[in-house]
This record gives C-alpha cells, sequence and structure tokens, in this order.
C-alpha cells in the first residue's frame, strides 16, 4: 500500500495514536505497516514541553487496525527474538539444585515448613 493510499483511506476517519517512538523507528514502523496493507500515518506529538525527550513521532492509525497492527508486531518481535536466539524468553530453566519447586497453589518457591508451604499452608509432604 503507498502512503498516498493510507493518506486517502484514512482521511476523515478516527485515529488513535498506536505507538510514539522516534522519528526513524516510527519511518521504519509505518512503511512494515504499509507493507502488510494497514493503513497508517505518522503524527507529531506535542507531548513533551520541555523537549528533553528528542523528537517523537506517533504513528496513527485506524481504531479498528489495531488488533491487526499488534498482531504484525508480535510476529516480528517473535521473529527478532528467534534471530537473536533470545526465543521463548518467559520459559523457565530447570530448577537449579537446592532450590525449592513453587507452591501449586500460591507459588512461593520457600522452603517448606513442616511439609507445608511456608505462605498458603498447602501440605505438601
Ligand atoms: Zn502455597
Amino acid at each position: 500500500m503507498e502512503l498516498k493510499e493510507a493518506d486517502r483511506l484514512l482521511e476523515g476517519a478516527e485515529l488513535i495514536p498506536a505507538i510514539k517512538t522516534t522519528l526513524p523507528h516510527a519511518k521504519e514502523l509505518l512503511e512494515q505497516c504499509l507493507a502488510a496493507e494497514i493503513p497508517a500515518i505518522l503524527g507529531r506529538d506535542e507531548g513533551c514541553a520541555s523537549g528533553s525527550c528528542g523528537p517523537q513521532v506517533q504513528i496513527l492509525i485506524k481504531a479498528e487496525d489495531v488488533r491487526r497492527l499488534s498482531s504484525l508486531l508480535e510476529r516480528q518481535w517473535t521473529e527478532l527474538a528467534e534471530r537473536e536466539g533470545m526465543g521463548a524468553p518467559l520459559q523457565q530453566g530447570p530448577l537449579a539444585e537446592g532450590e525449592e519447586p513453587p507452591c501449586p497453589a500460591c507459588g512461593t518457591a520457600a522452603a517448606l515448613v513442616n511439609g507445608a508451604c511456608s505462605d498458603c499452608g498447602l501440605q505438601l509432604e
């Protein structure tokens, strides 16, 4: 999709600021939005009055496209993470030796007190 077409599609539509970021990054994201057929334009952000935050711009999209944009970004982040070898950052590694497994009820990973969770009292042994 061309920027001109996005402009035309967004004319008169109710736009919401989806992302606020630096100009170079915003331009990059804008191109990716357009490539994914999500009409988007850049908007100025008048937020920081002191100017100490550096110039930032907003990516404006239609409210109904928010979901599409977030799934686009999610896919990118996943790809980026995989490329940089940071895949599945939320997965927990095996417990270190001596570490208590977390309580199935409250998640507390502390030593048991008389065989029971020290936090919620669930009997575990
Ligand atoms: Zn517990």
